[in-house]
């Protein structure tokens, strides 16, 4: 669907996305997370429609966004205690659960899988969108499939325009990466996809131990390795290997401490990121797109620390260097 017609853009009618997600319409909406594109989980053409925009794989499945914890038996059977627990603890809030699904919940939504996964999202414009749809939404990240996630409007609009109904501009994201993903239908709970709610804040919630799916060499579907790939190829270096290289001119560096760079500096090229894990979180996305705009050569990235509150970040990085 790449139409003539551009993607309508408004502030928070809320009304109005509604509308448009009864249609069937696909409508991109700030969570704190990242932007999302929402879209009725129940409506087989909608969800189609957030796959086509997107160029997603029909494989990779979608987190359903739910308005409260009451509604997760909607979607999910045999829901263990834990997930409650993780509920209060966490919701509204960046965490996702995935569960044994409701025979009825769509194959497209679950990638054909037994499981659903269901978040219920701290942004008060996307509770209300969800209490006036009427209905879970599927809501993934609103940008074209394998490009970085979009934490403002004018993200969405850089790889959605034309392609989707509207953008509810909400200004900027306020956590900036996407949800962590925990499995609760194991023995032991397992961290699918790290996030801003990390091992330590779920097993202090919990009063139990948890695991990393990564540690065990469990592949989840749709945590391809180069997931969020500007156009520039990015390249990871360490503090050291970035103060001995220095920069050339078209070249751009997004740093979390203060490295002393010799060569070309322009102040346009050089993104100074915080050194606090979850202030860099917030930034981090932005100052890709802002970079990827400039047509660079390349764009650096200063190596994080690897303490426990850097693992989401740097399973991103990950993700976004070239190679
Ligand atoms: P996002 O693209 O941020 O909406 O996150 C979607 C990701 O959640 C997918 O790529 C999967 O990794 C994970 N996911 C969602 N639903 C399931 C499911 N039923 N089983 C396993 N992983 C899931
Ligand atoms: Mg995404």
């Amino acid at each position: 669907m790449n139409t003539d017609t551009p993607t309508l853009v408004f502030p928070d009618d809320i009304s109005r996305a509604a509308t448009l997600i009864q249609a069937g319409e696909c409508v991109a909406i700030k969570t704190e997370t990242v932007y999302g594109l929402a879209a009725d989980a129940t409506n087989e053409r909608a969800i189609a429609k957030i796959f086509e925009a997107k160029a997603r794989p029909a494989s990779n499945p979608l987190i359903v966004h739910i308005a409260s914890a009451a509604d997760m038996a909607k979607w999910a059977k045999d829901i263990p205690d834990i997930a409650f627990e993780l509920a209060n603890a966490f919701w509204p809030g960046p965490l996702s659960i995935l569960l044994k699904k409701q025979y009825w919940v769509l194959d497209a939504v679950t990638g054909g899988q037994d499981t659903v996964v269901l978040r219920c999202p701290a942004s008060k414009d996307f509770i209300s969108l969800i209490q006036a749809s009427g209905t879970g939404l599927a809501a993934p990240s609103a940008n074209r499939y394998k490009f970085i996630s979009p934490t403002t409007a004018a993200h969405v609009l850089t790889s959605l325009n034309g392609r989707i109904a509207a953008v509810v501009d909400g200004g900027s994201a306020e956590v900036g990466i996407e949800s962590t993903i925990i499995d609760v239908t194991q023995d032991v709970p397992t961290i699918l996809r790290p996030g801003p709610i990390d091992d330590v804040m779920l097993e202090r919630a919990l009063g139990r131990k948890v695991r990393y799916a990564a540690n065990l060499g469990i592949t989840v579907p749709g945590s391809a390795k180069q997931h969020y790939q500007p156009d520039t190829p990015v390249f990871l270096l360490s503090t050291e290997e970035l103060e001995r290289r220095g920069l050339r001119s078209n070249e751009g560096v997004i740093s979390y401490s203060q490295p002393r760079l010799a060569g070309h500096l322009d102040d346009d090229c050089h993104i100074q990121l915080s050194d606090n894990a979850s202030e860099y979180s917030a930034q981090f996305y932005a100052a890709l797109h802002q970079l990827d705009k400039l047509a660079l050569s390349c764009i650096y990235l200063e190596s994080t620390p690897t303490s426990t509150p850097w693992i989401a970040i740097n399973n991103r990085i990950g993700r976004v260097v070239a190679g």
